[in-house]
C-alpha cells in the first residue's frame, strides 16, 4: 500500500496531512498524484467523497511551492460557490506550511471584497466561470502566467450551462499549461470537451461509471407522496438520527420541509439558490459544525458540500438524473466512512428509481417504511422507545409496542408501508 512519502511529496506536505489525520492516501491520490508531478494533462473520473480535491491540490502545491512570484499561476475552475470555498480551504490546510496563497472568486457575494484579496498576491485562483471571466473583461485577472489548470467537476459544469465559458477560460491559457479535468461522470460531450481541451493525457478511473461509494447502504423506501413529509419527520425523530442531508426537487418543497419538520420540533433548515449568500453560508457553517441537525436542500445548493462523517443523506424526491443520485449520495459514505442513503419513492417516481437502477446496474428493491422500533438505521444505540414523540400525533404512542407486532410486507401497492397508524388519520399539512 502506497504511502504519502512514497508518491514523492514535500515534507511540509506531509507534515500537515499528518496533521490533518490523512494515514494514506486514497486510491485516486496514488494514482494522479505521481502523473501530474510528473507533468502529465490528466483525466480523472473520480467522484466526490473519494479524496479527488487532495489528489489536484497536493501535487498543485508542490508543483508551485519551488518559486513564488507572480500571480494566477494555478487555477481552479469549478461549478459553484460553495465548492469553491471548500476547495480554497482545503488548499490552505494542505499549504499551511507553504506560502502560496489561494483566492475563491466566485459570484452572489462583493466583487470588490476578493478584488481586494487578488491585489495582495494570489499564487492559486478557485473560482466560478462567471465571475472569472468578468474580472478578466475588467482586466482584474490575467491567465498569461497559468502554470497548471483545473477543471474540477467538469461535469456539473456542463450540466450548469458552463461550455463557452468554459472555452473562453481555456483559450486564454499559455501554451504548455498543464490541464487537468476531473469529472464523476463521463458523457459524449465530456469525451470532446478532453479531446479539445487536453494534451495527450492519461487516464485515472477510481470507480465504476455512475457507480456510488460502496460504503454507502442505499435503502428505498416505497410510499405516498402525501405522506412523504410524516414519514421523514417519524424517521429522523423514531431513528434518532443525528444528522442528514435531505434533498428536494425544487426550492419550494424545500422550504416546505423544512418548516414542517421545524413545527415537529426538529432543528431543520432550506438551502438552496434563492437564499442570500450570507444565509447560505451560515446555514451551511451549522451543519458543517454539526449544530444544526437537519439541512433540506435542492441539488445545486448542496453541490461541494461536504460534511466529514455526514451519517445520513435522504432522497426526500427523487432526481430527474441518475448522475444526480451518484452526487447527491456522495455527500454520505465519504474517504471509506459509512453512510447511508434513504430514498423516499413516491409511485409516480418509479420511473426514475428504474433509470437510477440502470445507471447503478444493481437494484434497489422498494422496501416498507420500518415500524417504530424495528432497524431504523439510527445513529446512537440507545433504545428508539427515547426518542421525543411528535407532537399531535396521538397515532404514535402505540408505535413501541408495534415493535413486537410481526413485520409490515410489502403488498400490492408495490412496498409500500403497511402502517396503518401512520398512513390514516396523521394530520397532513403539505
Ligand atoms: P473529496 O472527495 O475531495 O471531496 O474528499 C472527501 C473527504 O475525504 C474530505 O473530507 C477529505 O478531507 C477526506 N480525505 C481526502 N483524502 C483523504 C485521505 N487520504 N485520508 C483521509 N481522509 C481523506
Amino acid at each position: 500500500m502506497s504511502s504519502f512519502n512514497s508518491l514523492g511529496l514535500i515534507e511540509p506536505l506531509q507534515q500537515a496531512l499528518s496533521e490533518l489525520g490523512y494515514r494514506r492516501p486514497t486510491s485516486v491520490q496514488s494514482e494522479a498524484i505521481p502523473q501530474v508531478l510528473a507533468g502529465q494533462d490528466l483525466v480523472a473520473e473520480a467522484q466526490t467523497g473519494t479524496g479527488k480535491t487532495a489528489a489536484f491540490a497536493l501535487p498543485l502545491l508542490q508543483r508551485l511551492a519551488g518559486d513564488t512570484g507572480a500571480s494566477a499561476r494555478a487555477l481552479i475552475l469549478v461549478p459553484t460557490r460553495e465548492l469553491a470555498q471548500q476547495v480554497c480551504q482545503s488548499l490552505e490546510a494542505y499549504g499551511r506550511y507553504l506560502v502560496l496563497r489561494p483566492v475563491a472568486l466566485f459570484g452572489g457575494s462583493r466583487a470588490d471584497v476578493q478584488i481586494r484579496k487578488l491585489e495582495r498576491g494570489a499564487d492559486i485562483l478557485v473560482a466560478t466561470p462567471g465571475r472569472l471571466l468578468d474580472l478578466i473583461d475588467r482586466d482584474i485577472v490575467s491567465l498569461s502566467q497559468l502554470e497548471l489548470l483545473i477543471l474540477d467537476e467538469a461535469d456539473r459544469m456542463l450540466d450548469l450551462g458552463f461550455i463557452a465559458d468554459m472555452r473562453r477560460i481555456c483559450e486564454q491559457r499559455p501554451a504548455g499549461c498543464q490541464t487537468l479535468l476531473f469529472s464523476a461522470t463521463l458523457s459524449g460531450s465530456i469525451e470532446s470537451l478532453i479531446e479539445e481541451l487536453l494534451h495527450r493525457p492519461r487516464w485515472v478511473r477510481v470507480d465504476r461509471r455512475n457507480s456510488a461509494a460502496k460504503t454507502v447502504q442505499q435503502i428505498a423506501y416505497g410510499v405516498d407522496q402525501r405522506d412523504k413529509a410524516d414519514i421523514l419527520s417519524y424517521l429522523i425523530q423514531g431513528g434518532q438520527w443525528q444528522q442528514a442531508l435531505v434533498f428536494t426537487r425544487t426550492k419550494k418543497r424545500a422550504d416546505q420541509v423544512a418548516a414542517y419538520l421545524q413545527e415537529e420540533g426538529i432543528d431543520a433548515a432550506a438551502l438552496h439558490g434563492d437564499k442570500p449568500q450570507r444565509e447560505r453560508q451560515q446555514v451551511l457553517a451549522a451543519f458543517a459544525r454539526g449544530v444544526l441537525r437537519i439541512l433540506v436542500a435542492t441539488d445545486v445548493a448542496a453541490r461541494g458540500l461536504h460534511i466529514d462523517a455526514l451519517p445520513r443523506v435522504v432522497n426526500y424526491d427523487l432526481p430527474q438524473v441518475p448522475e444526480a443520485y451518484v452526487h447527491r449520495i456522495g455527500r454520505t459514505g465519504r474517504a471509506g466512512g459509512s453512510g447511508q442513503a434513504i430514498s423516499l419513492v413516491a409511485p409516480d417516481e418509479r420511473r426514475l428509481l428504474q433509470a437510477i437502477e440502470a445507471a447503478l446496474g444493481r437494484q434497489l428493491p422498494l422496501k416498507p417504511v420500518p415500524f417504530f422500533g424495528q432497524e431504523m438505521g439510527g445513529d446512537t444505540a440507545e433504545s428508539p422507545k427515547s426518542a421525543r414523540k411528535p407532537r399531535n400525533r396521538a397515532t404514535r404512542t402505540a408505535k413501541p409496542k408495534a415493535a413486537s407486532k410481526p413485520q409490515p410486507q410489502a403488498d400490492d401497492t408495490g412496498g409500500r408501508a403497511v402502517r396503518p397508524s401512520l398512513l390514516s388519520g396523521a394530520k397532513r399539512r403539505r
